[in-house]
């Protein structure tokens, strides 16, 4: 069994219904369990050229016998279900899911990148994460110092 961190987004549609779907979709994998959530975050969209709704962010932590590259296809198979649409790049979506980390696993692919090639730059990711790992410090990485420099990213608690 290895654990896992998986983010969640959603910025069009139910948004926090959307994250509640995502969580229960991803416990009811085979070979997977959902072991805690974070709080739900409302946040800005980072790195869009146009105007877009905020987004609603959390993570799970999960537990696993999926390898790293099953557990990709089963989360974009969760998006696919949720109706994710991919009509240009970071364009709106009723749901993102990222593998954000995968306990004793680093693979730097273009069809996956594990730790998640922007984890230490967005807020919307380790602010979550620190209510799972009050220290960052997770399967042996340490992301505190990069949470600490991202201060200016807004974020607040979502009401849900
Ligand atoms: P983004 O999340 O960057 O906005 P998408 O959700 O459209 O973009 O994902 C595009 C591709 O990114 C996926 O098809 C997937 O193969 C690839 N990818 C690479 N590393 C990861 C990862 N750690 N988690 C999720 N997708 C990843
Ligand atoms: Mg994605």
């Amino acid at each position: 069994m290895a654990r896992a961190v998986i983010s969640m987004g959603s910025n069009l549609g139910d948004r926090a219904e959307s994250l509640k779907k995502a969580a229960a979709a991803l416990d009811r994998l085979p070979k997977c369990r959902v072991v805690r959530t974070s709080s739900f975050y409302e946040t800005e969209p980072i790195g869009v050229s146009d105007e877009q709704p905020d987004y609603i962010n959390c993570v799970a932590e999960i537990e696993t016998e999926l390898s790293p590259h099953a557990l990709l296809g089963a989360c974009l198979g969760i998006e696919a279900a949720l109706g994710r649409e991919r009509i240009y790049d970071k364009c709106p979506r009723v749901i993102d899911l990222d593998v954000i980390l995968y306990e004793g696993y680093t693979e730097l692919g273009e069809e996956l990148t594990v730790p998640h090639y922007a984890m230490r730059e967005r807020a919307f990711v380790l602010l979550p994460l620190s209510e799972l790992y009050p220290d960052l410090s997770v399967y042996g990485n340490d992301y505190l110092e990069d949470l600490e420099k991202l201060g200016d990213q807004r974020l607040r608690k979502a009401d849900i």
